[in-house]
């Protein structure tokens, strides 16, 4: 398709589809009239005449009923002439007589020349859409209100294996059986995208996404992620493999800084290197600790395994807040409100995670004497973990952003703190693979909370006795 001259970066518009051509003239009312007047002169003229007639030979009446009659059948020879023509357009030829019949044969001559323009218009706009559609590298099915496949474009053709016109008018659900699709294309809400295997090479993925538009039809893209996929496996197995890597040197120079590190201390022979060594330790750990992170990360993103067990969710509870403990060293006022007999479909190093990153983050955003606090309990919307702060808070643009990997807020305070940046994608990733979301509400000085959500198919709830009830603490 050329583009106008002068305008390919602009778009150019469609023409127009109907009623718009030079040709169309307004209704020509004078000639109608002028018509009309020598329709009815016409027919005058011929009872006149007629009746004239039948006086001069003693039946004037009969003259003119023979007069009206012959007039009658003039019309009716231009009504068959008219009806012939409706009946088969392409080869009835409409006479071209004068007066009204005349005006009315071109009027429909000139609509029906008209409609022919518009017609091969129309064609042309289609031809150009389906050109244009085709030439798309993603595929494109249109689908009816069966959810028959009703037109699809070359890409789609080769991305779902279609065969040509054999596949227009079968169901799009029998032919791309993935339970995934069924249940996208079944709840009928077509909410983001779905990726399946590709009906026709299970090595392609392809994302498929129902954009539903006119009387119940429905357009579906089909778009190749294969690449992007590979590319997502690379890279995680590369910060995976990396992150493995990095572990064994680490383990020795640690060791080597922990063994000389009491060589350093007051009177040793290393005491000069007493600073120096303390920061090369504090460097090592951190890195552990990021290295530690980026591993686990790797593994909640790639690890395919979804085994769930009952989780003692409260005994979890109090491992971590044996930690926060730890970590405040009494500087903040801890409380907890545990539901005991609240237990959770999951894995208990994920988990922990959640709720350790949380209940950290709380204590190391929390300026001393402040207080924090955690709450697990369930109600018919599924379980719910709480975790209160009366912290540093966080302003509210800096919110959306903080689940992203190395997102801080502060860098400085952090590091010092003892963060890594992975804390919250770390919560977003392993509460995603429990079908949970987190959600956080904050105040710039005045503190956060930070809830997690898990549904109520994920829950279970233990019967257990009123005496282990209590979270000792
Ligand atoms: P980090 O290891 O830096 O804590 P996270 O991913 O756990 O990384 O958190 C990202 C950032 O979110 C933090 O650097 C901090 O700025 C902010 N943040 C997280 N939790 C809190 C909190 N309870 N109060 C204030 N800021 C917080």
């Amino acid at each position: 398709m050329a583009a106008a001259p002068g305008s390919e970066s602009a778009p150019r518009p469609l023409p127009p589809i109907a009623g718009s051509e030079s040709g169309d003239s307004a209704p020509t009312f004078h000639n109608v009239r002028v018509a009309v007047r020598g329709e009815l002169f016409k027919l005058a003229g011929f009872a006149l005449g007629g009746g004239l007639t039948g006086w001069l030979f003693g039946h004037a009446l009969a003259g003119y009923a023979v007069a009206l009659s012959l007039y009658l059948l003039w019309q009716l020879r231009y009504l068959r002439a008219l009806r012939q023509w409706l009946e088969a357009p392409k080869q009835v030829e409409l006479p071209e007589p004068e007066g009204i019949w005349g005006e009315i044969f071109e009027k429909l001559l000139d609509l029906q020349k008209r409609n022919r323009k518009r017609k091969k218009k129309l064609a042309a706009i289609v031809s150009e859409f389906q050109a244009s559609t085709a030439a798309l590298p993603d595929g494109a099915v249109v689908i009816g209100n069966n959810g028959e496949i009703q037109w699809f474009n070359k890409a789609a053709q080769a991305l779902l294996g279609l065969r040509g016109q054999l596949d227009v008018g079968i169901r799009i659900p029998n032919l791309i059986r993935h339970p995934d699709f069924t249940d996208y294309f079944g709840d009928g809400e077509y909410l983001g995208e779905v990726e399946v295997p590709s009906p026709v090479n299970l090595n392609v993925r392809v994302a498929l996404k129902i954009i539903p538009y006119g009387k119940e039809q429905r357009l579906m893209i089909v778009r190749d992620v294969s690449e992007l996929r590979r590319l997502e496996t690379a890279r995680r197995d590369f910060v995976a493999n990396a992150s493995h890597e990095l572990r064994t040197p680490l383990t020795v120079l640690r060791g080597y800084l922990d063994m000389i590190e009491p060589e350093s201390r007051n009177d040793g022979p290393l005491a000069e290197w007493r600073m120096p060594i303390a920061e090369m330790r504090t460097q090592s750990a951190r890195m552990e600790s990021l290295i530690n992170d980026m591993l686990k990360l790797a593994r909640l993103e790639s690890d395919a395994d979804t085994k769930q067990d009952v989780l003692d969710v409260p005994v979890v509870l109090k491992r971590v807040l044996e930690d926060a403990r730890n970590m405040s060293r009494g500087a903040h006022r801890l409380e907890v409100e545990v539901d005991t007999e609240l237990f959770l479909y999951g894995r208990d190093a994920e988990v922990h995670s959640i709720f350790a990153n949380l209940a950290f983050n709380a204590v190391r955003y929390t300026p001393e004497g402040g207080r924090v606090a955690l709450r697990w309990y369930g109600d018919e919307e599924g379980a719910h973990f709480v975790v209160n702060d009366s912290g540093i808070g966080i302003a509210a643009e800096d919110i959306p952003r903080l689940t992203e990997r190395f997102y801080r807020v502060d860098v400085g305070r952090s590091r010092a703190n003892g963060g890594t940046g992975l804390g919250l994608s770390i919560v977003k990733h392993a509460l995603h693979r429990h079908e949970g979301r987190l959600e956080i509400s904050s105040e710039l000085g005045v503190g956060s909370t930070f809830t997690c959500h898990f549904p109520p198919h994920r829950v279970h709830r233990a019967e257990i006795p009123p005496e282990q009830r209590a979270l000792a603490g």
